[in-house]
């Protein structure tokens, strides 16, 4: 072991008795809300696959075909020689999904997250930035990114928000909020009516991630702020949930993506994204606006399993969408039971802190259209005997 390895040992055994040691192990999604896992098949209830385009046979193809038309790399960053036609096509594709004047491709979400941020606040110094105290990782990220220190407001408390506006955004040069539409260990959403109009009234800048509604929530699965045109600022989300492959969008205005491509370094100085990401992008882009019946099924899959763990005395928070947590409360308690949901055939990851607070730790079960209402049952009965 090098001195390097001792090092890293040494934190690792720090980890471990703190009971938060992680590692990895493979698994494969299977249709009917199925996945593979150790040679065993559960049904599951862990990822975030929330329409099963995952598997679906229009976008396995569509990103087959384009990259037999157009190979497997971009070959370059975007302002050099990576932009080709299909990207633009795309990027008008999504804008007009999205109802926006403008889009852009970007890699991963937890990279536009981290990019955006601080392209952003370059232009807006010394902005005081708002945001709910339940934001994603790489938001955070991309505040840290920017050196701006947030101003955090109690989950989806508006009047807090206001409260925050008056008292720490008065005097300063620019405000920005910052917040996600469906968060994603909560299940809930954020009201954007009220956001947006609390953002123009203290003239500070609206961002809202989109992540887990992108495709599932909104006219035509277009998210919550598609309802809202001009509403919002800068909506950003990915493809590698509800859309089924991978890679993620920001969408606004067309000067705010304009100053995008000229100032945010992750955009810049990164590969584009290759034809078969884009391929099957485009072809969930065409089915998703479409998939009202499959959003109708996952809303009352959700309204079942609320009603079932209710019926159980578990609380399930402002759950109100295809994610939905079934509150535990004690980190070893959470565990317990998706082992036991494991060896049920179950899988539900537990989800302890720091990633929630202190005696909320839970299980958080992601639903999917081609979930079946009898999956669900055998959910609910399963928790029961578990507990
Ligand atoms: C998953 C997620 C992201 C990151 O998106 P990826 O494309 O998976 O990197 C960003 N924000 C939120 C709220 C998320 O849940």
């Amino acid at each position: 072991m090098s001195v390097w390895d001792t090092l890293f040992s040494e934190e690792l055994r720090r980890t471990e008795a703190r009971g938060h040691l992680r590692a990895l192990s493979g698994a494969s999604l299977a249709p009917h809300g199925r996945i593979r896992r150790n040679d065993r098949e559960f049904i599951d209830f862990s990822s975030n696959d929330y329409l099963g385009l995952s598997q679906h046979p229009a976008l396995i193809a569509r990103a087959s075909e384009w990259s037999v038309r157009m190979g497997t790399g971009a070959g370059a960053s975007r302002l050099v020689t990576g932009t080709s036609d299909a990207h633009l096509a795309l990027e008008k594709k999504i804008a007009a999904f999205k109802q926006t004047e403008s889009a852009l491709l970007f890699a991963t979400g937890w990279q536009a997250n981290a990019a955006v941020l601080p392209a952003l606040l370059k232009a807006l110094p010394e902005a005081a930035v708002f945001t709910d105290k339940l934001i994603h990782n790489s938001l955070h990220h991309g505040c840290a990114a920017a050196g701006v220190r947030q101003i955090r407001f109690r989950h989806n408390d508006y009047d807090h928000l206001e409260k925050l506006l008056e008292e720490r955004g008065a005097n300063t040069s620019a405000r920005m909020i910052i917040t996600e539409s469906v968060f994603s260990m909560d299940g809930d959403v954020a009201d954007l009516e009220r956001l947006s109009a609390i953002a123009k009234a203290h003239d500070a800048f609206l961002l809202v991630d989109e992540a887990h509604a992108t495709g599932v929530l909104g006219p035509g699965g277009a998210g919550l702020s598609a309802a809202l045109p001009d509403g919002v600022d800068l909506v950003m989300g990915t493809f590698s949930k509800a859309m089924g492959s991978f890679g993620a969008y920001v969408a606004g205005s067309e000067r705010l993506c304009a100053y995008l491509i000229n100032t945010c370094g992750g955009f810049i100085y990164s590969t584009a994204p290759p034809p078969a990401v884009l391929g099957a992008i485009d072809a969930a882009l065409d089915i998703v606006p479409g998939m009202e019946s499959e959003r109708t099924k996952l809303a009352s899959l959700g309204t079942r399993l609320r009603d079932g763990l209710a019926g159980l005395g578990i609380h399930t928070g402002a759950s109100s969408t295809q994610i939905v947590p079934a509150i535990i409360g004690e980190p070893r308690d959470a565990l317990r039971v998706s082992e036991s949901l494991a060896q049920r055939g179950l899988l539900a990851t537990a989800i302890r802190p720091p990633t929630v607070p202190a005696n909320t730790s839970r299980l958080r079960l992601a639903l999917r259209a081609t979930h079946e209402p009898a999956d669900i049952d055998q959910l609910v009965a399963a928790i029961a005997e578990c507990l």
